[in-house]
């Protein structure tokens, strides 16, 4: 017998019921039903065929939903911050410049990140009930000359929509005088937008991109599509510095087998993940991108309207800037904003978010997407929101 004394007693760890609410925050979402059967799907070995081919239908998925052709597409394992962490310390380094371009929290977080490689910070800021247009962006382009910038594409704190159209020429072209031949590199979140708003990684000349499965994806957290562009590449293939082993793209391509014939082992990746990873993919391609970003514009707009004729106010002043996964809503003088969300929960069983961030105490925060993007989960949330506003008043009366 040993005479060693546990000096920690067994936990007792009991099961209680837990009650599914409706998921309309901004991440997590409700699944496919499809996907709640793939996690349960066997796990295999990480050097067999079948899961090589797992592997190469993820990629092939991702190249569609990023709208790429670049080889060098892959998911982290982590959740949404694990791809800005990789996007960044990959292509950016020690004493390198990263123009961040700042309007919500996700660009504070990629600032936070940046700092910690030491990579040199410069932000522009602007309200963040707005977004940036190329004539904000262009002169502190040319006065840098960073590296790379950073911009979200959709701001789940403050529900704006950044459009992108030129800034991938912006960021190249700003500095084709100068000695780097790739010029600055465009780095996008689209965490919250990816499968739900138009995207064109190619197109848009954005050079490293990340996303996540837990919001428009319907999927759970715990692993990340990331995608870098042929300038990306350049810069990974020429750098002077290390990123985190964990986050070495370089090996993770390996290990994906980006370019053919190489499966080297870097770390375990979980299978219930990518098999659910596979299968929102599935998802997507089905139903196609068009018709994705089609029926979330037409739930949202249908929301919007039944939040007019309830008399809500929206955050973000202009209809063009309002991102279509999730609505800002300024409540009258007088509520409570996380009283809100409790008496949601309590009555009508529906989880919606408070502000975060530059919103608190600012606005709701409530998602629709993917697999809830529908007009009967629009009109539900319309309906419990109204309900609430005349729950509390009551109240408080
Ligand atoms: C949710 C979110 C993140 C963070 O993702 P996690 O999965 O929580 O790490 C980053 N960016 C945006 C735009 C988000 O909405």
């Amino acid at each position: 017998m040993s005479s060693n004394k546990f000096i920690v007693p067994p936990p007792r760890i009991v099961n209680r019921e837990v009650v599914k609410p409706l998921l309309c925050g901004p991440g997590p979402c409700d699944y496919w039903p499809s996907v709640a059967e793939a996690l349960s799907k066997p796990v295999l070995t990480p050097i067999c065929d079948e899961f090589f081919s797992v592997l190469d239908e993820i990629r092939a998925g991702l190249q569609y939903v990023f709208q790429t052709r670049s080889k060098l597409v892959l998911a982290m394992s982590g959740s949404g911050h694990s791809g800005m962490e990789a996007v960044i310390s990959n292509l950016v380094g020690r004493g390198e410049t990263l123009l961040i371009a700042s309007r919500g929290i996700w660009d504070q977080r990629a600032n936070i990140i940046a700092n910690r490689y030491g990579i040199k910070v410069e932000t522009i800021s602007i309200p963040m009930n707005v977004t940036f247009s190329a004539e904000q962006l262009e002169p502190e382009l040319k006065r840098l000359r960073p590296t790379a910038m950073f911009i979200t594409h959709g701001d789940s704190s403050t529900g704006t929509l950044q459009n992108l159209q030129g800034l991938g020429d912006l960021c190249h072209n700003s500095l084709r005088f100068s000695f780097r031949r790739y010029g600055a590199l465009l780095l996008v979140d689209t965490v919250v937008t990816l499968g739900a708003v138009p995207f064109f990684m190619d197109e848009w000349g954005v050079d490293g991109v990340y996303t996540s499965t837990q919001k428009a994806f319907s999927g759970p957290a715990g692993i990340t599509p990331v995608a870098f562009s042929a300038r990306a590449e350049e810069k990974i293939k020429t750098r002077k510095h290390d990123p985190p082993f964990y986050f070495d793209i370089k090996l993770l391509a390996s290990q994906w087998n980006c370019y053919g014939s190489t499966r080297t082992y870097h770390h375990t990746m979980s299978p219930p993940l990518f098999w659910a990873l596979r299968c929102c993919l599935q998802e997507i391609a089905k139903e196609t991108l068009p018709a994705s970003w089609a029926r979330h514009e037409a739930t949202t707009a249908r929301f919007h309207k039944r939040l007019r004729e309830y008399s809500f106010e929206f955050l973000v002043p202009k209809p063009e800037d309002r991102l279509a996964t999730v609505t800002t809503v300024v409540l009258p003088k007088g509520y409570d904003y996380m009283e809100f969300v409790k008496t949601m929960r309590a009555r009508h069983n529906i989880l919606i978010f408070a502000g975060l961030g530059p919103t608190v105490g600012k606005a709701l925060r409530i998602g629709l997407m993917g697999v809830n993007s529908t007009i009967q989960v629009a009109d539900a949330v319309a309906e419990a929101m109204a309900d609430t506003l005349r729950a509390l008043k009551k109240s408080s009366l």
